[in-house]
């Protein structure tokens, strides 16, 4: 990972967004920038370097993952010694020049009401603290080849689990054991862990859009949304299948039919210059038009990576544009409350002229 680079495009965007520092709070954030995985750090881009914040435990850790930045070792929070560090070195600056205050960003969404107090009253007088702009997830948005490289990996491991899933769905199977069974071959192929809490939703509880495997039995009779993902080498994966146990009726079968073609519609809508906004009407057009689109509950799509959620967003009113290398699912679905569910969900990356399907494609509904 070129993380020398991504510290570097930071930067510039600094001097962009007319900040002198930049303190990266959130985690996912971090490891982006340097390589640290830790659970404890804060990150100071600016002035004349990089300083990752961390403390003792993870001093040996930080030495073997971080590249492109300084290692402080703290023995209070990384982020109360985020703090006196910058107040030491604007000490310094307002010694040598005529103080004015420097613009200090932080990033909003990760960190709490108390530590931003407590940041503001250790740098009073000698900052100005700014709510960033989402800089880094924006550079997260769009994928490196290392990056895109991991995500595969990630997403065929992650879509190996579903033939497990075949095979442990039978009915009166609690779905907590299919689930169990998906979680322990992630493990044992490699898999950090899940990338959320695995989705085996079956009977009437398919139309609740996150069903986290329970106790249920699965039904004699009915669909089962199977949604999974694994977290390899860092990156996500995220896979929807839904399979029906028992025979199929006509309805069931239509409404697979209509999801599968919203799917298919909004795969074939993807391509650079493409509006995030636009690839979601295409979805819920085709819904719409089989008059399931009041059943379509969620957007369709999401981009993932580091973390399972992340920018951009493939709903209404988003009008981010696609670019070649983001990573995006798309998975729409439609819920008929008390009666049933189906979501079908696959991983494209987008490239120069469209885009490439990374899940396998095989979706033709599985009858158990
Ligand atoms: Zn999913
Ligand atoms: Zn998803």
């Amino acid at each position: 990972m070129n993380y020398s680079g991504r510290l570097r495009r930071l930067r510039l965007e600094l001097e962009e967004n007319n900040l002198d520092w930049l303190l990266v709070t959130h985690l996912p954030n971090i490891r982006y920038l340097c390589g640290f995985t830790g659970s404890a750090a804060s990150l100071l881009v600016g002035g004349r370097g990089y300083v990752l914040i961390t403390d003792g435990r993870y001093r040996t850790q930080a030495k073997q993952e971080v590249r492109g930045a300084r290692v402080a070792i703290a023995r209070k929070s990384p982020l109360v010694a985020a703090a006196d560090y910058l107040g030491e070195r604007l000490a310094v600056r307002r010694r040598r020049s005529p103080p004015n205050l420097a613009l200090v960003g932080i990033e909003p969404d990760s960190i709490t009401l108390g530590v931003h107090d407590r940041f503001a009253a250790t740098l009073k007088g000698k900052v100005r603290l700014r709510s960033a702009p989402p800089l880094v997830e924006r550079a997260r948005m769009v994928k490196d080849a290392d990056e895109i490289l991991r995500i595969r990996r990630a997403v065929e491991l992650g879509a190996s689990l579903f033939a497990i899933a075949c095979k442990e769905i039978r009915p009166g199977v609690r779905e907590v054991e299919v689930a169990a069974a998906m979680e322990y071959a992630a493990r044992c192929a490699g898999a950090e862990g899940m990338s959320f809490s695995t989705i085996l939703a079956s009977g009437v509880r398919s139309a609740i859009v996150h069903g986290r495997a329970s106790r249920a039995p699965i039904a004699r009779r009915g669909f089962v949304v199977c949604d999974f993902g694994v977290i390899l080498a860092d990156y996500c994966s995220d896979r929807t299948r839904t399979v029906h146990v028992g025979r199929v009726s006509t309805e069931a079968r239509r409404l697979y039919a209509a999801v599968l073609e919203a799917q298919l519609a909004a795969i074939a809508a993807v391509r650079p210059g493409v509006s995030c906004a636009e690839v979601d009407e295409v979805a819920r057009g085709v819904l719409r038009q089989h008059k399931l689109a009041r059943y379509f509950a969620h957007s369709t799509g999401h981009g993932l990576g580091l973390e399972i959620h992340e920018a951009p967003r493939l709903a209404a009113g988003q009008s981010q544009k696609l670019e070649p290398g983001m990573v995006i699912t798309i998975e729409p679905g439609a819920y008929v409350p008390g009666k049933w569910g189906v979501r079908i969900e696959d991983v494209v990356v987008v490239t120069a002229s469209g885009c490439e399907v990374l899940t396998p494609t095989d979706k033709e509904l599985v009858v158990i």
